[in-house]
C-alpha cells in the first residue's frame, strides 16, 4: 500500500509501505476512505519533534476490510471513524470518560500512520465507532473532522464548561480554535468570542457561530477580554495554540472561578505558579478524549445539525501530501484533506 514516510523534517514521501495485517485478535484493518494532515504534524515537519522515517497520519475514517476472532462491535463493511488515541473503552479510565488516558492508550500518530491506504486498528472494538451506516460521500470529511479536531473542540469546550449563559473566548484560530467556537455554540454559550487576525478564518469562525472577534493578541488581547466582558474575563476559555503567550493569554482572559480547557500540543510552555495561584481558575486539558464523544458527534454530523468538514479548506490526493505539509506550514491552508 501507499503511505506517508517523513524521512526528517520537511522532507515528506509518499511511498510503498507494507500492508498492515491483524496481529492480535483485538485488531481491524481499516482500508481509509479519507485522511488528512494535522497540525500537530507541524510539530516534526518544522524539527520541533524528531522524525526519522517516521509514518504519519492519525485522523482516519474508512471501511473495515477485516477483523480479528476477538472482536466483537464492528465487522467488515461497516464504515467506521476512529480515534486518534487507541483505547479499550472498557477501563476504569476509560468508563470515566477519558478515553485518551486509557490503560492501552496508545498514539496512532506514532506506530499506524494512518496517512496511508489502509491502517491497523488495535482495541478495535474500543476504538472505532461505526456509522449509521454507509455515509453520502458530501459527509465524509465532517466524518473525518470528528476523528480529531472537532473531538479535541468538543472536549476543550466541554472542558471550559461552555453552556447556557456563559461568556466563551477561544484563543486560536486554527482547525481546533474553529471546531472549539463550533462547540461553544451547540452547547448554548450566550457569546463566543473567536480570537484571530486571519480575515478568512474570521469568516468562518462566524459561520460556526462566533458573536464577536478580537484581533488584539498577549496583554492586549486580556484586555480586550476584560472589556468585553465588564472587566471581569470570559466564563470559560479555550486555548487551542500551545504558545507561551497563547497560553498566558487564555490564563489572562478566563475571570476568577471561570474554566480553562486547554488542549493545544504545547513544548516549552511554562506556567508560573503564582499566576496560575492568583489567577483562582479550574483548569482541564491533554489529548483529548475524543472517542467518549465520537457516537454523539456522528449523530450530530449524520443528522446534519453540524457542518465540520467546512475546516478543510485544501483537498489533494494521498500522493500529493508534500504539497500538503508545505501549504499548511506556509499558512496557506488551515487542515488539508487527502484523498485515495
Ligand atoms: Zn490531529
Ligand atoms: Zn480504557
Amino acid at each position: 500500500m501507499r503511505g506517508v514516510v517523513m524521512y526528517k523534517a520537511g522532507d515528506v514521501r509518499v511511498e510503498e509501505r507494507e500492508d498492515p495485517k491483524i496481529i492480535e485478535p483485538t485488531d481491524a484493518i481499516v482500508k481509509l476512505t479519507a485522511t488528512c494532515i494535522c497540525g500537530s504534524d507541524l510539530w516534526p515537519y518544522r524539527g520541533i519533534e524528531p522524525a526519522d522515517h517516521q509514518v504519519m497520519g492519525h485522523e482516519y475514517v474508512g471501511v473495515v476490510e477485516e477483523v480479528g476472532s476477538a472482536v466483537r462491535n464492528v465487522r467488515p463493511g461497516d464504515f467506521v471513524v476512529g480515534s486518534f488515541v487507541i483505547s479499550d473503552n472498557t477501563c476504569e479510565i476509560c468508563q470515566a470518560g477519558f478515553t485518551s488516558k486509557c490503560v492501552h492508550a496508545e498514539f496512532v500518530s506514532q506506530t499506524i500512520g494512518t496517512q496511508a491506504e489502509k491502517a491497523r486498528i488495535p482495541h478495535a472494538d474500543g476504538t472505532l465507532v461505526a456509522t449509521p451506516g454507509q455515509p453520502d460521500p458530501e459527509l465524509i470529511p465532517a466524518l473525518l473532522a470528528a476523528s480529531d479536531v472537532l473531538g479535541t473542540g468538543w472536549f476543550a469546550a466541554v472542558a471550559a464548561q461552555a453552556g447556557p449563559g456563559k461568556t466563551v473566548a477561544v484563543v486560536g484560530d486554527g482547525a481546533v480554535g474553529l471546531m472549539a467556537v463550533l462547540a461553544a455554540k451547540q452547547l448554548g454559550a450566550e457569546r463566543v468570542i473567536a480570537m484571530s487576525r486571519h480575515p478568512e478564518r474570521q469568516k468562518l469562525a462566524r459561520y460556526y457561530g462566533a458573536t464577536d472577534i478580537v484581533e488584539e493578541r498577549g496583554e492586549a488581547g486580556v484586555a480586550k477580554i476584560k472589556e468585553l466582558t465588564n472587566g471581569l474575563g470570559a466564563h470559560s476559555v479555550i486555548e487551542a495554540v500551545g504558545t507561551q503567550e497563547s497560553f498566558m493569554q487564555a490564563v489572562g482572559a478566563t475571570r476568577g472561578g471561570g474554566h480553562l480547557g486547554y488542549v493545544g500540543l504545547n513544548y516549552d510552555v511554562t506556567i508560573p505558579g503564582i499566576e496560575l495561584f492568583f489567577a483562582g481558575i479550574h483548569t482541564l486539558g491533554g489529548p483529548a478524549p475524543v472517542r467518549h464523544f465520537l457516537p454523539e458527534l456522528i449523530q450530530l454530523i449524520w443528522d446534519r445539525k453540524i457542518d465540520p468538514g467546512k475546516v478543510f479548506d485544501l483537498t489533494l490526493p494521498l500522493d500529493q501530501a508534500a504539497e500538503g505539509y508545505k501549504a499548511m506550514d506556509e499558512r496557506r491552508a488551515t487542515k488539508v484533506l487527502l484523498t485515495l
